[in-house]
């Protein structure tokens, strides 16, 4: 039977989650006309270019890629040249390194939000793996998105926008039949 909490439609998805956005242009969620794109936040008029349309404090969940020299927190990048900040220095997490911090700041904010559960995680699958693996920015966020649904760390509201994402499963059974 259909989870009767969960969303079914467009409409239903603009009136839940756009409400509490502030922005100066009117948004609506709809389907991409870009084939397999999914679903995206679009605006009704013109946006000038380089004008901010809107900002989101602190996003629902995030993960970068190791490689990049971005900050796993603030996303503070090494190669910024902010001339009103320090230069930037990032340090690798100690204890999984899969993350990097540019501050005890930032390592404690995601230490306290979900990385004291999900390093172990990464610990474990390292500790049986005979060389230590290197784990995508997707992966990482599927993992993080578990840790702080498990510690009801995430509002209904947060919750309900995830598990009304478009499913792109058939897409990747697709490929995977293809390679
Ligand atoms: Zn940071
Ligand atoms: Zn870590």
């Amino acid at each position: 039977m259909a989870d009767p909490s969960l969303i079914s439609s467009v409409t239903e998805m603009n009136d839940k989650f756009l409400g509490d956005i502030k922005c100066p242009y009117k948004l609506y969620i709809a389907d991409s006309r870009m084939s397999g794109a999914g679903f995206g936040i679009f605006v009704r008029e013109e946006v000038p270019a380089g004008k901010e349309v809107f900002r989101v404090a602190v996003p629902t969940v995030s993960a970068v890629e190791s490689a990049v020299d971005v900050c796993d927190n603030c996303f503070a990048w090494v190669g910024s040249n902010d001339p009103f900040r320090a230069p930037i220095e990032l340090s690798v997490c100690g204890s999984c390194k899969a993350v990097k911090y540019c501050s005890k700041g930032c390592q404690r904010a995601a230490w306290r939000r979900y990385h004291k559960e999900e390093y172990k995680i990464y610990r474990e699958i390292n500790a049986h793996a005979r060389k230590a693996k290197e784990f995508s920015s997707a992966i990482r966020m599927l993992v993080r998105l578990v840790v702080l649904h498990q510690h009801r760390r995430l509002t209904d509201k947060q919750w309900q926008a995830i598990l009304s994402l478009k499913s792109h499963k058939a897409l990747i059974e697709q490929s995977k039949a293809l390679d």
